[in-house]
């Protein structure tokens, strides 16, 4: 807001109470940028002199009252950063763009760079000629270099993830060839040596196959884990109906065997990789099935917007998940029953999980102990919309 002296008035008192009024504002403006830690300073045209206050001159690491010139501010700002200084205080000047930038100066006493925010206004005079530029100043630099360490920790995390799907690619590939070699001489020796063997020898020789299948399936988990974003196809038009269908279609004896309903809404199409959405949906109605209470299964697929995204929730009426293992499930190898329980390797879920994150959303459960679950997942990112097919 601009200030201005009250009209010239023959009274002396008024005068010098309008005196006092802006000394008390111009110090509270002085109190509260000091405590904001902000420099204050002003640039007049004509007479080309630069003013800067106490913590302008700290800001930039000269005496206080030193008197800078533009030249020597000009200096202290970073090479790469100068030509951005000059060209927007010009568009400011020419009235195209408010100055409002960000720029790296060098400290003149440490030497350390420093980030800093200027912001200004030019004051003109009435036939809109610039007279002067007036702007506060602050460092910057503490948030700066913490997004700059958080960029760099995000960079190092990800490589290290892409090294850790890298390795679990190429040792769970390397690991099926020895294992190919156990199945086969498990098989060799029933075959050829099957008649010498005693009872005991033959469930030897059946935990060896046996075990051997296990490892199969789970490296074959493994596998298809490293692979989601390493190996993944690229995006195309899916419709989730056609999804689901060849989901149930997979598991169509299961669901006879177990006398299961399944209830299916209209689904949209979305950009994504059809095999692992495929996967994603087989794994849970597979578990649904698997993990059933008494009653035949009923599974319900729907989905709806929330908070202007798409989730889909699977619901069954199975066996539920205790609340406290909720996040557990998702993790690697996790199961919360025994192989002879309930089969199984403990990928699914993992799985699942990874391919909604490739897909910009994530997974997650809600359920009751005996009475059913149901998994939440969104396969989109933020902002993408979706529309079930049959209500276009
Ligand atoms: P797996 O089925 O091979 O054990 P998953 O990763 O698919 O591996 O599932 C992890 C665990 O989550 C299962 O062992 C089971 O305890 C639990 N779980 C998964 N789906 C359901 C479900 N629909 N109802 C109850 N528990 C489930």
């Amino acid at each position: 807001m601009p200030m201005r002296l009250p009209p010239a008035s023959n009274d002396g008192t008024q005068l010098a109470a309008a005196e006092a009024q802006l000394r008390l504002a111009s110090e509270k403006l002085r109190l509260a940028t000091s405590a904001a830690k902000i420099g204050v300073w002003e640039w007049e045209l004509t007479t080309n002199k630069l003013t800067w206050d106490a913590r302008m001159c700290a800001l930039h690491g000269l005496p206080e009252g030193a008197a800078p010139t533009l030249e020597l501010w000009k200096q202290l700002i970073a090479d790469g950063d100068r030509a951005h200084f000059e060209h927007s205080t010009e568009q400011a000047l020419n009235g195209t763009q408010v100055f409002d930038i960000e720029f790296r100066v060098t400290n003149a006493t440490t030497e350390e760079p420093v980030y800093i925010r200027a912001a200004a206004s030019i004051l003109r005079d009435s036939a809109g000629r610039a007279g002067s530029m007036v702007g506060v100043s602050w460092d910057v630099t503490r948030e700066r270099s913490a997004e700059a360490q958080l960029k760099k920790r995000t960079r190092e995390l990800e490589r290290s993830n892409k090294d850790l799907e890298q390795f679990a690619y190429s040792a769970s590939h390397d690991l099926q060839e020895p294992l190919r070699a156990v199945a086969g001489c498990a098989q060799l020796l029933k075959a050829r040596y099957g008649k010498q063997l005693d009872s005991g020898g033959h469930e030897l020789v059946e935990h060896m196959a046996d075990a051997a299948r296990r490892m199969q399936s789970l490296i074959t988990g493994l596998l298809a884990y490293s692979r989601v974003s390493s190996k993944g196809a690229p995006f195309e038009r899916v419709s989730l109906n056609a999804v689901v269908e060849v989901a149930l279609k997979n598991l169509s004896s299961a669901i006879q065997d177990c006398d299961a309903m399944v209830e299916v809404d209209p689904l949209p199409t979305l950009s994504g990789d059809r095999a692992q959405l495929v996967s994603l949906f087989q794994n849970v109605i597979g578990n649904a099935l698997k993990y059933r209470g008494s009653k035949p299964p009923h599974i319900k697929i729907h989905t709806e917007i929330v908070k202007g995204r798409n989730v889909f929730h699977v619901t069954d009426n199975g066996i539920g998940v205790e609340l406290e293992y909720a996040d557990r499930i998702f993790e690697l190898f996790q199961r919360l029953h025994s192989r002879e329980e309930y089969s199984g390797a403990g990928l699914g879920l993992a799985l699942c999980k990874k391919i909604a994150e490739r897909h910009g959303g994530r997974m997650w459960v809600s359920s009751t102990l005996n009475e059913g679950s149901t998994f939440h997942f969104i396969l989109t990112a933020l902002g993408e919309r979706l529309v079930p097919e049959r209500s276009r």
